[in-house]
This record gives structure tokens, sequence and C-alpha cells, in this order.
């Protein structure tokens, strides 16, 4: 079995989906496709969300016009037969009556929910009725029967592969299915989501699930870069890669996986291929056991940090001073990325500041607190990395000049990660281009 997933722009369009199309049946062995909604699709359904909250109906119907525009290219141009397109636009329209019936009603966070996977399940729901025009068999598995979060609000890998092989076992002929990315049951059954780009996540876990060969996260770029292509010219795929090297870029802003998408993969040990659906042929980036062999693989970056620090004479020699600390990002579920420990003070990196002010008045009470936004962190990956003589020393010479405001470094052996002020990210990104 091979897991097959399409993100928003390799469905975005009709032709992009007829492209979908002729590259999953270019091979014969059995797949399971997830796509994501067709681009566009689930901001708009974020924004109908919101309003309908608000009881804004107009600013409501007015996003979802936007979203029958959006979708009217694929009711012409799709499906060449008549009843091909009328079917289309059944499920479309009956989307939309789904959608207009909340606005009748009195809120419930449910709601939303629900709203956000419409666009997962119309874009699966023409997808399968586009093969079954074309006369292909294959079978539209609806995600929710077998996707599920536990009570902490994780997958629940060992539901998935327990259902997802009695589902499989029902259809011993078919070579093909098509199923929702992103969207899942919660404990209680009720609708969910793996969060925003959770296709990926969706993909892998159901590779995990039903032991694949091999699981293909297909999108518009050749795989992941040395380098950020959108700031550095000449930047390279990387053709292979570890799971470890893959989970620090894929962190650190290496837009073209889900951060948590690499951890099922590894677990099963499941190779994922990324690969370019502009460019078929091109062989992309495999992520598996075999590493870059690189001592340098990768340079990214990712914005938007602040970075806090603590200043307090309690924390000299005392037990327990960072477990309280912590505390408090925990009362406020944020995570923390980065971290440097001195004697007397401790600084670390958030990129989720919806409760910065209620933290930092928590801190407070342990010491002098400052804190800063606009901050970037810099994330060199390399195979053993840190064990190869000389490979810091590099990295430092490159950025020289760059106010380096913290560092770290053997937190794994893959990786080091520099934080310095936004507008310094350009220069450094193209100065770290040096060492390849
Ligand atoms: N459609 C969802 C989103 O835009 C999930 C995904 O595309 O991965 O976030
Ligand atoms: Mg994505």
């Amino acid at each position: 079995m091979v897991i097959y997933k399409f993100g928003g722009t390799s469905v975005g369009s009709p032709e992009r989906m007829q492209e979908v199309q002729s590259i999953i049946t270019r091979s014969g062995e059995r797949k399971i496709v997830v796509l994501s909604a067709v681009s566009g699709v689930t901001n708009t359904l974020v924004r109908i969300a919101e309003a309908i909250e608000a009881h804004e109906t107009d600013t409501a119907m007015h996003e979802l016009t936007g979203l029958d525009e959006r979708y009217q290219p694929f009711l012409s141009d799709l499906f060449g037969s008549p009843s091909g397109q009328q079917k289309a636009r059944l499920i479309m329209e009956e989307s939309f009556r789904t959608i207009r019936q909340f606005m009748e009603q009195d809120w419930d966070d449910e709601f939303r929910k629900i709203i956000l996977a419409q666009g997962e399940l119309v874009s699966t729901r023409w997808f399968h009725l586009q093969l079954q025009e074309t006369g292909i068999d294959a079978i539209l598995l609806p995600a929710l029967d077998f996707m599920r979060t536990n009570a902490e609000g994780e997958p629940d890998l060992e539901y998935t592969a327990a259902r997802l092989s009695e589902i499989l076992a029902l259809y011993p002929g078919i070579k093909l299915f098509i199923t929702q990315g992103y969207i899942c049951r919660n404990h209680q059954g009720r609708i969910d989501n793996l969060k925003r780009g959770g296709s990926d996540y969706t993909a892998t876990l159901v590779g995990a699930a039903v032991k694949a060969d091999e699981i293909q996260i297909w999108t518009d770029i050749d795989g992941v870069h040395n380098n950020d292509p959108r700031v550095v010219e000449g930047t390279h795929p990387i053709r292979f890669m570890s799971y470890r090297e893959a989970a620090e870029l894929a962190y650190f802003g290496a837009k073209i996986l889900h951060p948590s998408c690499v951890i099922p993969a590894e677990l099963a040990l499941v190779p994922i291929r990324l690969k370019n659906t502009m460019q078929p042929d091109a062989p992309g980036t495999l992520i598996s056991l075999r590493s870059s062999s690189q001592s340098i693989t990768a340079v990214a970056a990712k914005d938007g940090i602040t970075v806090i620090k603590i200043y307090s004479h309690r924390m000299f020699m005392a037990y327990g001073f960072l477990r309280r600390v912590f505390e408090v990002f925990e009362k406020y579920r944020t995570p923390i990325d980065m971290i440097t420990t001195s004697e007397v003070a401790v600084s670390l990196t958030i990129d989720f500041t919806d409760h910065l002010h209620e933290i930092i008045r928590e801190l407070k009470q342990f010491g002098e607190v400052e804190w800063e936004g606009e901050h970037t962190i810099l994330c060199v990956v390399g195979d053993n990395l840190i064990k190869r003589s000389g490979i810091a020393q590099k990295v430092f010479a490159a950025i020289e000049k760059m106010p380096i405001r913290m560092i770290s470094y053997g937190g794994s052996r893959h990786n080091i990660s520099i934080l310095i002020p936004e507008n310094y990210k350009r220069d450094a990104l193209l100065q770290l281009n040096s060492l390849f």
C-alpha cells in the first residue's frame, strides 16, 4: 500500500485535479489518496464560521458567494457530461446548506468544526466523482469513520489502525481509496480536525496505521530545499534525509511539511517521499532512516518569535525553579521553542503569543522579566553535525556580524538553533549559504 497526499494547490483547479488523477493512475499498486480542500477554501470557511458566530449574517453570505465563485470552474470544467456536472453541483449545494443552517441556530463550537470540514468533504467527493466519470474504480473512505483523537487531543493511532484494517478488508478487490485529510472525530465522537495544515498529518498517520510501503506528499515544490528559496537564489532539493533531520526542519519553518507529521512515519519506519505535482518525474526528497550524510543539510528560519528573559537570584543553586517557570507556560498552553539558562537567568522563546501578557504577569513573581518580539530562529541542520568538528565554528563565522541573542547547541545531534532579530534574517540566510 502507498499513501498519496495532495495539498490545496495540487487540487486547486480543475486542471490540477486532472493532473492528480493522472499521477495516481500511473502505477498499479494499492493506494490511499488523501486530499486537502481546494486552496484558499479553508481560509474562507474560517471567516464564514467567525461571521456566523458573531451573528454577521451579511458577511457570512458574502463569503459564501465568494466560495461559490471559487468553486464555479470546477463545476463547469472538471466534468464533461451534464449529469456529472449536475452531481457536482448537488455536492456543493449540500455543503452550502450545511453551512447556512448554522445561521439560524444558537452558536455551538462544534458548528465551527463542521464548517471547517466542508473543504475536504467537497474536494474528495468531487475527485471521487471525477474518477467514476472516467470509469476508474475507487472507494471514498470517510475519514470521520477512522480518524480519531483521544482525550488529550492527540491522534489515536491504535484506533485508526484497527478501524482501517476492518474497513479495507471489506474491499479486497479495490486498489484505489480516496479520503479526506485534516478532519477527524474527537474522543466524544464529535467532528474535529488536526489543526491547520493537518492533511500531511492525516497522510502519515494513515501510512503508519496500514504500515504502508511509502507515504508520498505531493506539493508544488520539488522537496525540501537546503535554504529558503524565497530569500536565496540557487537552492537545491535535498535527495535523502533522516526522520530526525526532517523533524528539525519541518518544525523550523521549511513550510513543506506539517511539523508533527514525521513522528508517526518514523515510529512505523515508513519512508516519506516529498514530490512535486508540477514535475512528477523529479526525484524529490526521501525521508527515511537514510540520512543526508551531509555535515550541513539545510538551513531554515522561523519568524515571529518572542523572547522572554527571567532574571532571578532565587534560581541560584535552587531546584524546582525551572519547573515552576514551565508550569506558567503549561497553564497558558503555550509551547516553548528554545531555551538557554545561566546560573541566575533563563531565556526562552515562544511563537504563540495570545497569552503573553498573562504569562509575563505570572513570571514576575520569580524575578525581573523582560520580553521582546520580532525575532527569528535560524536552524542549521546536518546529519550528526554536533559530532563533526569545526561545524559550529563555520556556522558562527558565517554570521559573525549578526547580533546573536540565544544559541541552542547539543539539544539534538542534528541541529544548531540561533536566535537573531528578525531584520537580520535575510542577511543571515544569505551568509549561511556559504556553508554549502
Ligand atoms: N485544508 C486544511 C488547511 O488549509 C488542511 C490542509 O490543507 O492541510 O489547513
Ligand atoms: Mg500543507
